[in-house]
């Protein structure tokens, strides 16, 4: 093939192209398919983060059928759950004179003051029991440190403790991770933030997330989200599964 001939090749290409974009745009294209390289990142569905539980999130057991529906459209699927001991740091009720949901100043940065939760080994910490995920294949439990929060299931809040998550998803030679859980504005954000840091291509799965919304927070987290390429989707964008 001539050099010409291939040019022509190409322009006609990008002509088609360019006229399957005017007649569909780019968000509109076709499902997104999950395949080898994409893991779910099912974040601390948990009993102490659902009503009744220590810490509920407004509507959090919604996200359960949801996530349940999405699983066997993923062929990876890692769950995090919220994993501290008694007395941890981040409940208002180791530091005396602070009420919960204030914020306080700690040697590693700004934390928020929680209400005792996801006690480690208790009932409250327990995972949803109507989340349905046989395939998933890592539990990784975060915030286990007495001494440091761990919203996001990479890093711990100090910004310097690492879970092993990047590490693992990289060495399955996964590159796109999927954020579901709870919630949206603290957990599944620093989450999805944190894994585009490491270098992976995230998503934040909307319908499939509840927010706390603190002063604000659930905006901020969008936000900061889109501003460092996290790409936000509903359920219904995912294909089914293939096969
Ligand atoms: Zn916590």
């Amino acid at each position: 093939m001539t050099v010409l001939s291939s040019r022509r090749r190409f322009l006609g290409a990008a002509a088609a192209l360019g006229a399957g974009c005017a007649a569909a745009p780019l968000w509109a294209a076709a499902p997104i398919q999950p395949g080898a390289k994409a893991a779910l990142i099912v974040v601390d569905v948990q009993n102490c983060f659902v009503e009744g539980g220590t810490l509920p999130v407004k509507g959090g057991a919604e996200v359960v059928p949801v996530i349940n529906a999405l699983a066997p459209k993923f062929q990876n699927i890692v769950v995090t759950q919220d994993w501290h001991t008694p007395g941890h740091a981040s409940f208002a009720s180791a530091h005396s004179g602070q009420k919960a949901f204030s914020s306080i100043r700690l040697n590693y940065g700004d934390q928020v003051l929680w209400p005792d939760h996801c006690v480690q080994g208790t009932d409250d910490a327990a995972l949803h029991k109507d989340l349905q995920l046989p395939t998933a294949q890592l539990i990784i439990r975060k915030g286990f440190n007495k001494g440091v929060d761990s919203y996001s299931a990479f890093q711990e809040a100090d910004r310097k403790t690492v879970t092993g998550l990047a590490g693992y998803l990289k060495a399955r030679g996964i590159d796109t991770v999927f954020v579901a859980g709870l919630a949206t504005d603290f957990c599944v954000a620093w989450t999805a933030l944190d894994a585009r840091k490491a270098g992976f291509k995230a998503y934040v799965i909307e319908d499939a997330t509840r927010a706390i919304d603190l002063n604000g927070s659930l905006a901020a987290a969008w936000k900061q989200m889109a501003a460092q390429g996290v790409r936000r989707i509903q359920s219904g964008d995912i294909a089914a599964a293939a096969g």
